[in-house]
């Protein structure tokens, strides 16, 4: 029978850790007994380096609890790397894994229609909101904005699909095959390959807490999901320069022209603006592509993505 794992990563989420444990503790015994998953099946909680005691509450809960079990990061390494990191621990365990926020915006009922469809063949089947009329005005604008521009810089990807997802174990094989340390886990997952389906749900508000994804976090993601899967605006700045290029020989033609018809050239206003404008295409296209040296810079290191300090209630058993 199917061992199912569900990861989900945690950052200063001791405020919402006691209902999400109980509901999927919950929402596991209720699958266990009906007879859809093997009661090996666990709850895997990443403690992605929090300030407060969200480690503590696990390792408690994973006593008191015969579902829970938990992994500490050495410290903060951020959501993606804390995801990739229980992804690969619960992988030894387990015939399929869905990964969760700890909030419960995702809505938990989703997970037995993730499970069906796994058992109808399919080795990824993504979460995908149906609607995100509890997000702010600013939030939803912004994601969809996002996605289209993904599309349209030809990126693969899932449209309004977060990180809830069940992947099959030889799926997870291939996520281990990419060693990226640029992590952008919703570009690569299609990349994978395998049948995959879609399982929609509403996304809900944040159950406690507040949002660990301020303004400043979301760009710098956006941005790494831009630059790690598409070389599309490097191009653009090339296509810039040359038509850049273009305009300059005509502007010489025109000076040789005026020069000889004995036309003054004056106006430094003109002059002024075109030099600004270039100068700023360049400082803007310097930085476009010094973003992508500096991926190259990261990648060539291989540090490590995240290092395990501790664990709580994983068996060594693996299958
Ligand atoms: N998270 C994490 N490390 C971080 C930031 C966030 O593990 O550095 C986790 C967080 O605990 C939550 C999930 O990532 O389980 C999504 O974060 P959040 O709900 O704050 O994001 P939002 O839903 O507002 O986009
Ligand atoms: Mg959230």
């Amino acid at each position: 029978m199917t061992v199912l794992y569900l990861v989900i990563p945690c950052y200063n989420e001791s405020e919402v850790l006691p209902e999400t444990v109980s509901r999927l503790d919950q929402i596991l015994e209720g699958m266990v007994k009906s007879g859809k998953i093997d009661k090996k099946s666990r709850a895997l909680y990443v403690n992605d380096g929090s300030k407060d005691n969200t480690w503590e509450l696990i390792k408690g809960y994973s006593e008191t609890s015969p579902w829970t079990c938990g992994l500490c990061l050495s410290r903060n390494r951020g959501h993606q790397n804390a995801l990739l990191a229980g992804l690969m621990e619960a992988k030894k365990h387990a015939d399929a894994v869905i990964s969760l926020d700890a909030d419960l915006q995702d809505d938990v009922n989703a997970i037995e229609k993730m499970v069906d469809a796994f058992h109808a063949g399919n080795d990824i089947v993504y979460g995908v909101r149906s609607s995100r009329e509890k997000d702010t005005w600013f939030k939803k604008t912004t994601a969809e904005g996002f996605y289209h521009v993904m599309k349209f810089l030809g990126v693969e990807i899932v449209f309004n699909h977060a990180d809830y997802r069940l992947m099959s174990r030889r799926a997870l094989d291939g996520l281990e095959e990419f060693d990226e340390v640029n992590l952008f886990l919703r570009g690569i997952i299609p990349q994978i390959g395998y049948p995959s389906a879609t399982v929609t749900y509403e996304r809900g508000e944040r159950f406690a807490g507040e949002s660990k994804y301020p303004l400043k976090k979301m760009l710098a993601f956006a941005f790494e999901g831009i630059t790690s899967f598409t070389i599309k605006p490097i191009r653009f700045v090339t296509t810039l320069g040359a038509f850049a290029f273009m305009v300059s020989l005509v502007m010489l033609v025109y000076c040789l022209v005026s020069y000889i018809t004995g036309n003054v050239v004056s106006g430094w206003a003109s002059l002024g603006v075109s030099i600004w404008a270039l100068g700023g295409l360049q400082i803007l296209s310097l930085g476009v592509i010094g973003e992508y040296i500096g991926k190259i810079y990261l990648e060539t290191k291989h540090r490590p993505r995240y290092i395990v300090k501790e664990t709580a209630g994983i068996s060594d058993e693996s299958v």
